[in-house]
């Protein structure tokens, strides 16, 4: 829990389970969510992990008591939970996840009417409602009821077949990897691919909640399996979902991982050549590829904070129609607004069905940068002046303040300064087309950070 009168962080409630997050808890964080949403009906789901039947059927009560009903879709991936919301038609959904944490964390997304997570004005009601005790219990004959809603997953399955080449796809008989994390990525994903007329080999596909395979988040020291199996079966792609597969992170037929940066890039510039002059939504800490290739075919960048609920949003907002984090999130909106790592694969598939190229070529043609990073100690109460001394410093430079500090130079390199949500330290990721230079950047402006924070103390 994020302290006082705090439920929500960047993607949800989280906690460690019978420690941070209680039943007793999530029943009542169920009837906050029930009363904000005013005998709605709301779709039910959870991913792999253990405590996940125990949360849902907590929430489950929490709403039901506040007169909500409730559509009981099981375990099945975030995506496919934020699909079925606009596909039903209903009010919204609550899943019960906590996505890329490690196995003894739980938490809770909600879903507003239009598949995508709530915004932050309507956490701010949720948490209002919860602290203030402002529930609205139902009276006896008023309560919520609950049904079962089968087909979620085949209807997302479905869904996404709608959005890329199908035939394209199958005539090349493409043999890929898919590690699903022991979660609810093995649902769909390798189902899926094999109606593309994929070869598929799965790793990690027994639900487990325990995670015994890897941990949840699809970085690279977590997909040395994957990389190894993609290259040993000479497959042609691999993929790895995080622990509720809207993330994910893909491995060329050489076993190489590739940042989400590149993924996006990559996708970014098909669906520029397809149509030019769209807006690209993607959070200020992006590569300056991400950039470059909007400037090279015709699109207009919007940059947002960190935080995927964010990067929706603004898509929603000025009517985008692609996204993407360099975490491994592709928001596809001719699909659905939000990361979806199911939709991803297949855009994946079909931007190689139709270059007839490895995916190591397409990447390859990418421009290249260098990433280092580094940190900065800082005490939270000095978080924001130093942010402000900095900005104030460095006025004149091509920088964007929308979170933290970012400045781009004339020579194609650039820094993001920002402060940590959740420890006492400033966060440096610099990139350059050099590693010289991106170290360079990481030493320069972390002594600048140092004497200014060290300033202010003083
Ligand atoms: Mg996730």
């Amino acid at each position: 829990m994020l302290g006082p009168r705090r439920l929500f962080g960047t993607n949800g409630i989280r906690g460690v389970v019978n420690k941070e997050l209680t039943p007793q808890m999530v029943i009542k964080i169920g009837s906050a969510i029930g009363t904000f949403f005013q005998h709605g009906n709301l779709i039910v789901g959870y991913d792999a992990r253990t405590s996940g039947p125990m949360f849902a059927r907590a929430v489950i009560a929490g709403l039901n008591a506040t007169g909500c009903n409730v559509l009981l879709a099981g375990m099945s991936s975030t995506p496919a939970l934020q699909f079925a919301v606009k596909n039903h038609k209903k009010d919204g959904a609550v899943i019960v996840t906590a996505s890329h944490n490690p196995p003894q964390y739980n938490g809770i997304k909600v879903v507003w009417n239009d598949g995508i997570e709530l915004s932050r004005e309507q956490e701010i009601e949720i948490e209002n409602i919860f602290f203030d005790e402002k529930i609205r219990y139902a009276e006896w004959n008023g309560l919520g009821t609950n049904r079962d809603l089968p087909g979620v997953i085949d209807d997302y399955i479905e869904a996404i077949k709608e959005h890329v080449d199908v035939a394209g796809i199958t005539k090349k008989h493409y043999h890929v990897v898919v590690d699903t994390a022991n979660s609810v990525g093995s649902l769909a994903a390798p189902r899926l691919l094999r109606e593309l007329g994929c070869k598929v080999t799965t790793i990690n596909a027994n639900i487990d909640g325990t995670f015994p395979g890897r941990l949840p988040e699809p970085r690279p020291e977590n997909l040395k399996d994957l990389a190894l199996t993609a290259k040993a079966v000479g497959a042609d792609l691999g993929v790895a979902f995080d622990g509720d597969a809207d993330r994910s992170i893909f491995v060329d037929e050489n076993g190489e991982i590739h940042w989400g940066d590149k993924t996006f890039a990559l996708v970014e510039k098909h669906f520029l050549k397809d149509n030019p002059g769209e807006k690209i939504v993607t959070p200020v800490s992006s590569s300056t590829l991400v950039k470059d290739i909007a400037d090279s075919y015709n699109g207009e960048i919007v940059w947002t904070k960190v935080g995927s609920i964010t990067v929706s949003q603004t898509m929603k907002k000025i009517n985008a129609k692609l996204g993407g984090e360099e975490n491994g999130g592709i928001f596809y909106g001719p699909h659905q607004s939000v990361r979806d790592g199911a939709m991803a694969t297949a855009l994946i598939l079909d931007i190689m069905a139709r270059t007839g190229e490895k995916l190591s070529n397409l990447l390859g043609e990418l421009p290249k940068y260098f990433i280092e990073k580094g940190k900065v100690e800082c005490p939270n109460e000095f978080k924001e002046k130093a942010l402000e001394k900095l900005t104030e410093q460095l006025s004149g430079l091509n920088m964007n303040t929308i979170d933290g500090v970012k400045i781009w130079f004339e020579d194609d390199s650039a820094i993001l300064m920002r402060p940590s949500g959740t420890e006492p330290i400033y966060r440096l990721y610099a990139e350059a087309k050099t590693e010289e230079k991106a170290l360079q950047l990481v030493k320069e402006y972390s002594s600048k950070l140092k004497r200014l924070i060290h300033s202010l103390q003083s």
